[in-house]
């Protein structure tokens, strides 16, 4: 379906921005591949739910996926095939109803299957890179199909060679992934285990729907599912990654840092916002912080992309005077001249 001056605030879960020239709406992979050879240049966006737009909005051809019925998702063994428009949430939906553990910690996520590839979906000790194969991209210079293993993707934290390219070289049609076919699990991050104990009277492990529907309990009481909030892009700010000097002059007032699996030493965004003195509920204009989590920027109604660019970048000038850590924005931008955050 092609439309045209289509309000970004209508794509976009944050709910601002100006409008798109022209819209092109697919619901799989094989739609998506025949918009792409058929628009070259267009942008790809998935449920809007990463995304802030300007409020003069963009002036190109934007092909959006969202799911159907039809959209392709295969099981073979503990291998999955998804295509990119499918809503994850319906993905990890399928996976525990499949009997395959691996992603349930990041149940309602919102977004679509190839929005999460992008942006190295993670929650609550999982991330989608960890269980990637690999990963079926429409290469836009070379105008051809092809797949991309998962140290070709460059997997990090909240990013992945696909994620702020410049030159948007890769869009994702589908993966395949590797899970673990197991019923139960036991999860590793602390609120979700925490409740499932209390539920359960164990120590785990739990049935994969036990560990879902805990995570979006959570997920509900911290306004992390869509509709259990104002609008939003949840977390807005990434947990920023620290050298060792700004990690020891953190920890000497009191702040913790920790180290994952990869090497990189990051702090918690949301612990330096509260010690900088920003509380759920601080607003400017029309932005505001969510009351259920300080991390959420929220539309708190009738807001521009200017306001919600205006409390982030004043976020991050607090932030930064008293810490000298610079907050990286984890949604990607859309139609401005230059890097807003800049
Ligand atoms: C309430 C709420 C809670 C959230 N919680 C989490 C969380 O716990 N963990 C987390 O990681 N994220 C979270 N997010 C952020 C967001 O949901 C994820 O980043 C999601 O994966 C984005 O997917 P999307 O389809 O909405 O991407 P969009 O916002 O549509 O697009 C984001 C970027 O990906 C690009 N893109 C989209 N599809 C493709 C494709 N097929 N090929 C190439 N590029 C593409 C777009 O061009 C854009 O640059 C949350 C958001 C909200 C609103």
């Amino acid at each position: 379906m092609l439309r045209h001056d289509v309000p970004a605030s209508e794509l976009t879960t944050l709910a601002v921005g100006g409008p798109i020239a022209t819209l092109i709406e697919v619901t799989s992979e094989t739609e998506l591949l025949e918009a792409l050879e058929g628009n070259p240049g267009a942008l790809c966006i998935g449920g809007g739910s990463n995304l802030l737009v300007s409020d003069d909005g963009y002036d190109g051809v934007v092909i959006r996926s969202h799911a159907t019925s039809a959209t392709g998702f295969q099981v073979d063994g503990d291998v999955v095939r998804v295509e990119a428009p499918m809503e994850w949430d319906s993905f990890v939906r399928a996976t525990i109803e499949s009997g395959l553990q691996g992603m349930e910690a990041t149940s309602g996520v919102p977004g679509s299957f190839g929005g999460a590839i992008v942006q190295n979906l993670g929650a609550y000790g999982q991330e989608v890179g960890d269980v990637v194969v690999g990963v079926n991209v429409w290469d836009t210079i070379d105008r051809e199909v092809r797949q991309l293993s998962r140290q070709e993707c460059e997997f990090s934290y909240r990013d992945s060679k696909f994620k702020n390219d410049p030159e948007r070289r890769h869009v994702v049609l589908s993966a395949h992934l590797r899970l673990t076919a197991s019923e139960s699990a036991t999860p590793r991050y602390g609120d979700v285990t925490v409740l499932l104990g209390e539920r359960t009277g164990t120590a785990g492990p739990y049935p994969l729907t036990d560990i879902r529907e805990a995570v979006l309990d959570v997920r509900r009481s911290k306004g992390m599912l869509l509709g259990a909030s104002l609008p939003s892009a949840g977390s807005f700010f990434t947990n920023p990654i620290v050298d060792e000097a700004q990690a020891a002059n953190l920890e000497t007032r009191g702040l913790a840092t920790y180290r994952r699996a990869d090497g990189a030493r990051l702090t918690s965004a949301a612990a330096l916002m509260q010690a900088a003195g920003f509380e759920r509920g601080f607003h400017m204009g029309n932005a505001a912080l969510s009351h259920l989590h300080v991390l959420a920027l929220v539309n708190a109604g009738g807001a521009t992309t200017h306001d919600i660019v205006t409390l982030a970048r004043h976020i991050q000038h607090v932030v930064f005077t008293e810490f000298g850590v610079s907050l990286v924005p984890e949604p990607v931008t859309l139609g401005f001249e230059a890097d807003p955050f800049a």
